[in-house]
């Protein structure tokens, strides 16, 4: 399919719930379709909403190696509380060898680089063998995601994109925790509204963007998982 079909197609999917574009998409993917999490507001929102559904697929996660330890025990409180497995996916290279290789504390010289590392190419390659893939993004995040369509095709990874989430507002999100009672990250409730890994994310202060952060005092914004796929989609 063209982006164009994509783009029709999104048209369509748009005007549905986030729970029928899950279902569509595992529909028509499956058993080629994952979903990725890093255990955000949104990633628990559709976890749960799977699980209601009773649809069954793969879901990973990166484990950068510089996670939040409230992550790893969300992500355990996930495991025995609804039974789910989560796929670790790591980096080629141990911190250990990153330094040997690139210098200590790479992510303060060269964070692009650093989460090419780390990131970006762990994805690549587990997606190496999918069709699709579901994110937890929405548009309300950064100017980037609003470019963003709940379905599109990710020229760099050569997979369907999809983000069920992407018309769901950050109240939406946090309405469905509160009236499911989900577990979340205690984190977020101590001004971290977004968190990535530890050396690059800060507290913020009332009144600041929500994803200022993340990479503070730097120009970046992504960590090169959605940003290079939504620059490179071209709105008429
Ligand atoms: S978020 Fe920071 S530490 Fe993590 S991979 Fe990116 S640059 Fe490296």
């Amino acid at each position: 399919m063209e982006q164009s079909d994509f783009a029709a197609l999104a048209d369509t999917l748009e005007t549905l719930p986030p729970q029928e574009i899950l279902a569509w998409a595992v529909a028509q993917y499956s058993p080629q379709i994952a979903m990725s999490t890093a255990f955000g507001p949104g990633g628990i929102v559709l976890l749960h909403m799977l699980q209601q559904l009773g649809l069954s697929i793969p879901v990973f996660y990166i484990d950068t190696g510089l996670l939040f330890p409230e992550v790893h025990r969300l992500r355990s409180q996930f495991e025995q509380t609804f039974g789910i497995q989560f796929e670790r996916v790591c980096p080629a290279l141990s911190l250990e060898q990153q330094a040997e290789q690139f210098g200590e504390k790479l992510w303060e010289r060269d964070p692009d680089r650093c989460c090419w590392l780390r990131k970006v190419v762990p994805l690549q390659q587990v997606l190496r063998d999918k069709r699709a893939w579901i994110s937890a993004i929405r548009a309300d995040q950064t100017k980037l995601r609003a470019k963003a369509r709940v379905i599109l095709w990710d020229e760099r990874n050569q997979v369907v994109k999809i983000h069920p989430l992407l018309r769901w507002s950050e109240e939406q999100v946090w309405e469905y925790i509160q009236r499911y009672r989900l577990p979340y990250n205690p984190l977020h409730d101590q001004g971290y509204p977004s968190l990535g890994c530890i050396p690059c994310t800060t507290p913020i202060e009332r009144g600041e963007d929500r994803r200022s952060g993340r990479w503070r005092g730097k120009a970046k914004v992504e960590c090169g998982l959605h940003g290079p796929i939504l620059e490179s989609l071209h709105h008429p």
